[in-house]
């Protein structure tokens, strides 16, 4: 197949199929064909970049020259992106194709995709339930073969959450590996990019495009990119695995557990050694995260006051009515909420008690793992309590879907590498196996997922 053709074979898949799922907010049909077109003619010329003519999905996170780049909310529903992220930046480079943006939780804030203002994501395992978030509709859109491959990003569990819901792999790089310039900021000390794909070896191509160094994003590292696909298939042999028993407590659903400890049954059998170790300040992960997350969000979130872009509300009669009424219509509920409690986290009064003390509680969750990892090489265990749920099971409740990322949220708070793979199957449900890595060592985790699949 030319690139055009696998292109225009993708493109009308989506058109026949998407209203079954609302996986994009935009489709890309003229760019995508421009883009295989040159793709097939750099291939006559004997490009062999594996992904050169390969088309792929952005998640609306990620900025898109000309084109709009929405971030699931009101706000940017008008915004025309005048640049391009890195990471899209780094496909164009490799000769990728963009079929278009995804949708998304609104800011990239939830756990079910129900916070976009372009309507909810149906998960394509089975349509009553929820993709996960934030990135549900490029996890969505690779579920239902909409797309070979898609991006995403994972501020608390946003790439690995809707994998294990849709049946994918999906892995968060180290901060720091992947350049955040371009990547609208919910939390910036935890946002990182990464990809959404059928298999640890799909994953492996889309990292080698993904990573670089970028002077443009000042907490991305200068450290050589190493080839993600040549150690998928090393041998597991005297591999270390970390069981932490703060993940198998209470809350897990049943199913999700059983097969989470068969898929750990089967490494042993494939020659890894398996302990059981603990991280002791798991549960206060998610509280941690749910301060410093928002606080964060609170602050990059001021930027949009309807003055420079994004929406601006009808006849303002001053400038504070300006900003009051622009973020007032445009911000969902849910957006709102965490800017209300990050802004309170952050005033004068409660910074000690709230902002200081989660960044102490942050510090001790690393150091968990630091200890870990001197004794084992991966620490694995579930990606989220349970598969996929029904709309509107946990929209009503906050705390609820916080705790969908009650396994995940720790190694975004740690700055290490996480990967969920498919591991089974529950009630005909996708459920995801969680494999946490040091840091830098995504290598050893798609070499450990590789074997698995
Ligand atoms: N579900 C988490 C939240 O709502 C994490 C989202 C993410 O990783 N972007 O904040």
């Amino acid at each position: 197949w030319s690139s055009e053709e696998l292109t225009r074979h993708f493109l009308a898949r989506i058109k026949r199929l998407d209203g079954n799922y609302n996986s994009f907010i935009t489709i890309t049909e003229d760019v995508a064909i421009a883009q295989a077109k040159a793709a097939d003619a750099r291939l006559a010329q004997g490009d062999t970049n594996p992904l050169c003519g390969v088309p792929i999905a952005h998640k609306d996170i990620f900025c898109t020259k000309g084109i709009r780049t929405s971030c699931g909310s009101k706000m940017l529903d008008n915004f025309i992106s005048p640049y391009d992220a890195t990471v899209v930046e780094n496909y164009q480079t490799a000769g990728a194709v963009m079929l278009g943006k995804t949708n998304m939780d609104e800011f990239a804030m939830g756990s079910s995709n129900e916070t976009s203002f372009y309507g909810p994501v149906k998960n394509p395992w089975d349509v009553n339930c929820v993709p996960g978030g934030s990135s549900g509709g490029s996890a969505a859109a690779v579920a239902a073969r909409l797309a070979p491959a898609a991006t995403a990003t994972d501020t608390g569990g946003s790439i690995r959450q809707p994998a294990a819901l849709c049946g994918l792999t999906g892995l968060k790089p180290t901060y720091g590996r992947v350049s955040r310039w371009g990547m609208i900021a919910f939390a910036s000390s935890l946002d990182q990019a990464g990809p959404l794909t059928r298999t640890a070896e799909d994953a492996a191509l889309m990292m080698n495009a993904m990573a670089s160094f970028d002077p443009k994003d000042s907490t991305n590292i200068d450290r050589e990119v190493p080839d993600y696909s040549a150690h998928l298939n090393d041998s597991l042999d005297g591999l270390t695995l970390g069981v932490p028993k703060e993940y198998f407590g209470e809350g897990l659903d049943a199913g999700t557990q059983k097969a989470v400890e068969a898929a750990i049954k089967q490494y042993q059998a494939m020659g890894a050694k398996v302990k059981e170790i603990s991280l002791p300040h798991s549960a206060l992960a998610v509280p941690a995260y749910y301060v410093i997350a928002p606080a964060e969000c609170s602050a990059n979130l001021s930027r949009f006051d309807g003055v420079r872009y994004g929406y601006r509300c009808e006849n303002p009669s001053d400038l504070s009515d300006l900003y009051k009424r622009s973020r007032g219509e445009a911000f969902g509920e849910e957006v709102q909420r965490r800017i209300l409690i990050g802004t309170y986290c952050l005033s004068a009064g409660y910074y000690d008690a709230y902002y200081r003390k989660a960044q102490k509680v942050r510090r001790l969750i690393k150091q968990d793992f630091v200890d870990a990892f001197k004794e084992v090489d991966l620490v694995v265990g579930p990606t989220s309590p349970s598969p996929a749920f029904a709309f509107g099971a946990k929209g009503a409740d906050p705390i609820a879907m916080y705790l969908e990322d009650i396994y995940t949220i720790a190694t975004n708070l740690a700055g290490l590498p996480g990967m969920s793979i498919p591991c089974g199957l529950v009630d005909n449900k996708p459920v995801g196996l969680q494999l946490i890595g040091n840091y830098f060592e995504e290598a050893r985790m798609l070499n450990a997922a590789h074997k698995f699949q």
